[in-house]
């Protein structure tokens, strides 16, 4: 792509332009659903495919780990502050697998999905979404996400 050479007067803007195009949420392309397969029958979990034509997939289980809603962000965070040395692995030791009974659309920028458990207040967003996408390039992307929250 050429840029085009600007008359001095508008290149002001340029700074406020590039501002504007980095800014997160729903500017990021990478948080654009394109196609998004939520399969609660057959308990696969959730398929989303991205503007930026990445693929992620999320198990129902995972994605109740990484419930977003206030009362599991509080759990995880004590969970987070309470326990001592790092855990030898981080494989569920004790739940059931948990799956989804039904999942709705919120909007369309959301999901909420009801989970085996009776758990039913997360609302996931695309954007939340694309950031706890478990492929290990979305992680190193957008770090270790809402887990390691406590600064
Ligand atoms: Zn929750
Ligand atoms: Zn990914």
């Amino acid at each position: 792509m050429v840029l085009p050479v600007l008359p001095v007067r508008t290149r002001g803007i340029l700074p406020i332009l590039l501002k504007w195009m980095l800014m997160p949420l729903e500017l990021d392309i990478r948080k654009k659903p394109m196609d998004v397969k939520v399969r609660v029958s057959s308990g696969e979990g959730v398929d989303v495919v991205w503007s930026d034509a990445h693929a992620s997939h999320y198990d129902f289980a995972y994605l109740r780990d990484q419930c977003p809603c206030a009362h599991c962000n509080d759990e995880r965070q004590k969970k987070s502050s309470k326990s001592g040395p790092a855990p030898a692995s981080l494989l569920p030791m004790y739940k059931p697998k948990v799956t989804a009974r039904n999942a709705t659309p919120v909007g369309n920028y959301a999901i909420q999905i009801e989970f085996s458990d009776g758990h039913a207040s997360g609302i996931f967003s695309f954007g939340v979404l694309r950031e706890i996408c478990p492929c290990p390039a979305c992680r190193q992307e957008f770090g270790a996400i809402v887990v390691s929250a406590g600064t």
